[in-house]
This record gives structure tokens, C-alpha cells and sequence, in this order.
């Protein structure tokens, strides 16, 4: 644990009755770093945030901020959240209804005299472009301005560390990215320290500094957002974060077999069976006969292509290692070939994940 640590859990574990929630989970935030704790819905993610913040009685492990334990069952340590400095936004941004805009943000900032105190709850309020409601009700407010406002109110003490639990999850798309944009350029512009929960991926690859990706309770990969994308230490992992086409492997007297040609078996053992496995925007379609240049290349018909925007996603037809029909999907930035037609589907090495079969 260092002092620069704005947030250390160590081998936290909760169980709810006969379920064990949170097994094992150990994270750290330094300084001004944010960090996204990510995985699918209920696998434990609100449940650490809870243990971190206090609001849940801590079982088993340790929590500490910027050097001093605030939370360790065994040495009866409990420091209780209103003294942790820590600042929550929920995805319900929780503002009092009976409460101004002005008087919301200022709850958590009683402690400075009236004038200091109406300054900071200003400069708050500016932050987040905000500063022309302080009179108003939460229930006048769009969903996005009341989550600025539940922002502001979590920021205005600043906190050593900002936790955040599915912020964006109640905004509808456009917003959410706007609102998502203005926060990171806010934690960002203090310099705060953030956890943020969500189960949504590209949200948390857009956020993160670093994250930790959770599975039934365990993190199961932690890194920059482009180490857990492009080296997944699973088939779970590489598949949390986009669609990914597989295929069959076998080694064969030192070599990995593939329907994308041969590659070499590294630490595999002979007879293994490996999934074979890459990204859609990792492959490239050549016209049938191509030369592969270097890189590994199959066979395949256009099934269908449909244009997304910012590019086409082609479905082609290909054969397994057993011959069995397998679909795979490219994603192009160009126009796709037609429907019908057969191509060559290249891949480079470096961009192919290979899994164990479970
Ligand atoms: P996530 O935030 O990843 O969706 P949670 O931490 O909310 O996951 O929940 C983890 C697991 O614990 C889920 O199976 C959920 O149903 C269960 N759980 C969460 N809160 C409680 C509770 N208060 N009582 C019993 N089970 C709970």
C-alpha cells in the first residue's frame, strides 16, 4: 500500500446469505487515475463499490485510502462513510427533491463558513455548466442536468476519490456520451480519482486509465483498456468486449492446424485442441487467389454485408478444421464485396488470440 494509493482493497470477500458475491477481489486507484470495474450484471461490481465506500459492512479484507485502513474486520476498523472522503454518484442521482440545486450541492460542504461556501458551491456548479440553475428544483431538470448536478454535489468536498456506480446507465444514448465526455474531462481537469462501475463495455474502454474486469465475483484480467482488448487471457474476456469469430486448432507434430493455415505451437502440447480466434475488424477480405502476404487466409463466400455508419459488417461462410460450415464476421471500412461472391480472408498473426478448449 502507498501513500499516493487514493483507494487499496485487498482480498475483499462478501457473501448474501449463501451466495458469495465478491471472492477475492483486490484493486488499487492511485492518484488522479481512473479506473473502471467492469463485468456483466451481477457479478459483484456494486457489491465492492458498496465494500469501498463503507455502505456495506465489510467481511472479510482490508480497505484503505491514501494510506490509513478505513475498513478491516479483523482489527475492528470501520470508519463509517460520511468520513471517508469519498464522493458517490448513483445511477439514480439520488438529489433531494425538497432541496435547490444550490442547497443539494452545498449538503456536503456544511462544514466551510457561508461564504466559502457559497463560493465553492459556485465554482462547482460552473464546472459542470450549471451555474444558471442553482435556484432551481431537481424535478425541473433533464436527466442529464440532474446527473451534472449530482456530480457537482459529490465533487464539491473533494473527495480523495469519486466512486461511481452505473452513472450514465439512466441517460439515453446521445446524452449519455455527452455527459460521459464532460465528466472524464472533469475528473480529469481535477485531477480526481475515480472508480467507476459499469457492465458496458465500450463505455468502460472509453473511461478507464486502467480496469479490472470482474466474473462471478473474481477479477479476471486487470490492465489498460488496449492490453485486456487486443490480449485477453480468455475466451471470456475477448468476448466481453466485442463480437469474436472462433475456429478450430489442433497441434500436429510441433505445428498448430487451422483453417487459416499453420501456425507455430509455442508452448502448446501436441494433441491439444485451441480455439483459434480474432476480432472483426482484425480481418481483411482479398479477392479469391489473392497471395496472403504473409499473413494467415482462408476461403470464404459473402453471405450478407449491412452498412453501419462508420463501416460495413460482412458475414462470410468458411469451413472448420472439421469441415463443418462456420460463419465468420469482418468488419470493413470500405465497401464489402457482394453477396455470393468468394474472397480470401486474411488475418494478420499477431492479431489472432489462441484459447484452450474448455
Ligand atoms: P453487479 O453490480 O455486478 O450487477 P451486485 O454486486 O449488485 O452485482 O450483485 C452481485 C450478486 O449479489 C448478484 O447475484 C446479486 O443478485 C446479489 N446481491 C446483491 N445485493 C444483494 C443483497 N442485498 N442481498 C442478497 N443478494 C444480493
Amino acid at each position: 500500500m502507498q501513500p499516493q494509493d487514493a483507494l487499496v482493497l485487498q482480498d475483499l470477500q462478501h457473501d448474501y446469505a449463501n451466495l458469495r458475491a465478491v471472492d477475492g477481489v483486490s484493486l488499487s486507484i492511485k492518484a488522479g487515475e481512473v479506473v473502471c470495474l467492469v463485468g456483466p450484471s451481477g457479478c459483484g461490481k456494486s457489491t465492492v463499490l458498496r465494500l469501498a465506500a463503507g455502505l456495506e459492512p465489510l467481511q472479510k479484507g482490508r480497505v484503505a485510502m491514501r494510506g490509513s485502513v478505513v475498513g478491516d474486520p479483523e482489527r475492528r476498523v470501520r470508519v463509517p462513510p460520511e468520513q471517508r472522503h469519498i464522493g458517490l454518484v448513483f445511477q439514480d442521482f439520488a438529489l433531494f427533491p425538497h432541496l435547490t440545486v444550490g442547497a443539494n450541492v452545498a449538503f456536503g460542504v456544511s462544514h466551510l463558513p457561508a461564504a466559502a461556501r457559497m463560493t465553492r458551491v459556485q465554482e462547482t456548479l460552473r464546472q459542470v455548466n450549471m451555474e444558471a440553475y442553482v435556484d432551481a428544483y431537481p424535478h425541473a431538470l433533464s436527466g442529464g442536468q440532474q446527473q451534472r448536478v449530482a456530480l457537482a454535489r459529490a465533487l464539491a468536498p473533494e473527495p480523495s476519490v469519486l466512486l461511481l456506480d452505473e452513472p450514465f446507465s439512466g441517460l439515453d444514448e446521445r446524452l449519455r456520451e455527452q455527459v460521459r465526455d464532460d465528466t472524464l474531462g472533469l475528473l480529469r481537469r481535477n485531477g480526481t480519482a475515480a472508480l467507476l462501475v459499469t457492465h458496458d463495455p465500450e463505455e468502460a474502454l472509453f473511461m478507464a486509465d486502467r480496469l479490472y474486469l470482474m466474473r462471478n465475483g473474481r477479477i479476471v484480467q486487470s490492465g489498460p483498456p488496449q492490453e485486456l482488448y487486443f490480449r485477453p487471457v480468455d475466451r471470456f474476456v475477448a468476448e466481453f468486449f466485442s463480437r469474436v469469430n472462433e475456429m478450430q486448432g489442433v497441434v500436429r507434430a510441433g505445428w498448430i492446424e487451422s483453417p487459416l493455415g499453420r501456425l507455430p505451437a509455442g508452448d502448446w502440447q501436441e494433441g491439444a485442441r485451441v480455439i483459434i480466434a480474432f476480432r472483426p475488424e482484425a480481418a481483411t477480405l482479398l479477392s479469391a487467389g489473392a497471395a496472403a502476404d504473409g499473413a494467415q487466409a482462408l476461403t470464404a463466400i459473402v453471405q450478407d454485408t449491412h452498412f453501419l455508419g462508420t463501416g460495413w459488417v460482412v458475414h462470410v461462410l468458411a469451413r472448420d478444421l472439421d469441415g463443418a460450415e462456420v460463419e465468420l464476421a469482418v468488419r470493413l471500412a470500405g465497401r464489402p464485396p457482394q453477396a455470393g461472391q468468394s474472397v480470401r480472408v486474411q488475418v494478420p498473426p499477431e492479431a489472432l488470440f489462441l484459447f484452450a478448449e474448455t
